[in-house]
């Protein structure tokens, strides 16, 4: 039999469910169709985000900050504790409630915007439709004026360390240890690489990070990159920089089971051995069985599907959205251009701006960032003037006890526009958010500098930067021009 729709949407992640939503409201007849089981075989929700990716992160992150405070910091303000101890079972169980929580809701979102939801794989088959096969074998057409692919992303395997999800684990995985390993290695100092270690380090872990790069954090602003560098030695993370990992071999008894890693470096072969071994060598893009060649549509060199700035693929009736196709692996992007795609096919002249794509990595202090790095600006040949503010400068974060890192507002010098803003420190995602906002309605620092922020915040921080930048900051603060 099959089924007519407007739309039909392949997968629910952030990219699909906000497409599929944004679809029901515009008053499109959508089906969605997810293929994610859980592990009680029922059909999921929210994609790699809510199930495996940003929201578990960011429980189990939330979790192991608050042990390490009440393990070193509650002392500082006087609370005194006698023993703390983690209950990683309890952790992971506490994680999984608010993953069960937040899909339940996306399930719930589809159905009150109208949207029809499909178990099973989607494959495309013709420019106009889609045949599902469910978990039970079963098959189902259904048929669309508009096709958006929103298939996502997996993690990369390396031949030198093949998954296991016991003792190698990917990213999934390492969201599931039932105990804290006493030896952990993590191969990849990227965003994940990052997040996962500092999870499992706060909670007593030894942690040693392997990154095949000489550089720490090459997207990230030099100045922040090397302060985050010193942070996170003095947390304990022992990070290896220019260490590639060749090979890996496991010995031990089945319920005692040990990886030794070899990596060489620029001191030659060398060996390290571990409880569990993370893989965080980054993701790539979801297509398989998604379409046979046949039909036409193009993938890049990556395994992308081709788009253009619209996210409309090289067949007229399909579009592509999210992980699956260029530019950064960050929900929120996915979450835009799927609404993009939605408002597009309804005739309005919807735009993502991909200059002002926010980054955060979340271990503590984050790291944000959002446009231009001086980096990118001395390559261009733009002037530009710095400003600089320290959290130890900020009254509010010194009240916190969490003064660590900057705010470094980067301004161009002959109009003074906001050019970039990269902040290390204590909520460094949600202060970034609003020079985002500024940048989006073209502001000047000076913009910034005349509006009034309330005290004491960490806000205060960013409108110090910004007013450092002009070369007028009140409390302390630098300015740099780069002319
Ligand atoms: P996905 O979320 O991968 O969803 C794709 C969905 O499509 C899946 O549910 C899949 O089952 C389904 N699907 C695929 N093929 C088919 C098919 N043929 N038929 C039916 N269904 C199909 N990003 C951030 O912005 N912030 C963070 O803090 C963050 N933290 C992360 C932490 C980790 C550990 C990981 C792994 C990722 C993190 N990310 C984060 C990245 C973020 O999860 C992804 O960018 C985002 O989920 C991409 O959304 P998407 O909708 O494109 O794809
Ligand atoms: P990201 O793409 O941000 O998730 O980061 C993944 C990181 O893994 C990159 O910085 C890569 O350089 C690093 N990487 C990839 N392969 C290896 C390897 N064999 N050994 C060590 N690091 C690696």
């Amino acid at each position: 039999m099959t089924k007519e729709y407007d739309v039909v949407v392949i997968g629910s992640g952030p990219a699909g469910y906000h497409a599929a939503i944004r679809c029901g409201q515009l008053g499109f007849s959508t089906a969605c169709i997810e293929k994610w089981q859980n592990k009680d075989k029922k059909t999921v929700f929210g994609g790699t985000c809510l199930n495996v990716g940003c929201i578990p992160s960011k429980a189990l992150l939330d979790t192991s900050h608050k042990f390490i405070e009440a393990q070193h910091d509650f002392e500082t303000h006087g609370i005194k504790v006698s023993a703390v101890n983690i209950d990683v079972p309890a952790m992971i169980e506490r994680k999984d409630q608010v993953v069960k929580q937040l899909t339940s809701g996306v399930a719930g979102l589809l159905s009150g915007n109208k949207v029809d939801t499909y178990s099973g794989t989607g494959k495309v088959t013709s420019p106009e439709t889609v045949a599902v096969s469910d978990p039970e074998g079963e098959t189902l057409e259904l048929r669309a004026k508009h096709i958006i692919i929103a298939a996502g992303s997996v993690p990369i395997e390396i031949p030198p360390t093949p998954i296991d999800q016991n003792t190698i684990v990917d990213s999934t995985g390492a969201l599931e240890f039932q105990e804290v390993p006493k030896r952990l290695g993590v191969i990849g100092a990227g965003v994940i690489g990052l997040e996962l270690g500092s999870v499992w380090a706060r909670l007593g872990a030894d942690v040693v990070v392997l990154e095949a790069m000489e550089g720490f954090l090459p997207a990230v602003d030099r100045q922040i990159a090397k302060e985050a560098a010193k942070i996170f030695t003095k947390q304990g993370l022992q990070i290896k920089l220019g260490a590639r990992v060749t090979g890996s071999k496991l010995s031990g008894g089945k319920a005692k089971k040990s990886v030794t890693v070899e990596y060489t470096d620029s001191d030659g072969e060398q060996k390290a051995t571990f409880d569990k071994l993370i893989v965080a060598v980054g993701r790539k893009p979801y297509t398989e069985g998604l379409f046979d060649s046949s039909l036409g549509i193009e993938l890049d060199e990556r395994g992308f599907i081709k788009v253009d700035e619209q996210c409309a693929t090289s067949i007229p009736s399909i579009y592509a959205c999210g992980d699956v196709v260029r530019g950064p692996m960050l929900a929120h992007k996915g979450m835009e251009e799927g609404i993009m795609v939605a408002e597009r096919l309804a005739g309005k002249k919807a735009q993502v701006n991909y200059e002002l794509v926010p980054s955060v990595i979340y271990t503590h202090p984050e790291i944000a960032w959002v446009g231009k790095n001086e980096e990118e600006l001395k390559a261009a040949g733009i002037d530009y003037n710095v400003g600089v503010f320290p959290f130890a400068a900020s009254g509010r974060a010194l009240a916190a006890n969490d003064s660590e890192g900057m705010v470094k507002i980067i301004a161009d010098a002959a109009t003074d526009r906001i050019l970039g803003c990269h902040i290390i420190g204590p909520s460094a995602a949600d202060l970034m958010q609003q020079v985002v906002i500024a940048m989006e309605f073209s502001a000047s620092a000076e913009d910034l500098g005349l509006t009034m922020f309330s005290h004491p915040t960490l806000s205060e921080a960013v409108h110090e930067a910004a007013l450092a930048s002009l070369g007028h900051a009140i409390h302390i603060g630098n300015r740099r021009r780069r002319a």
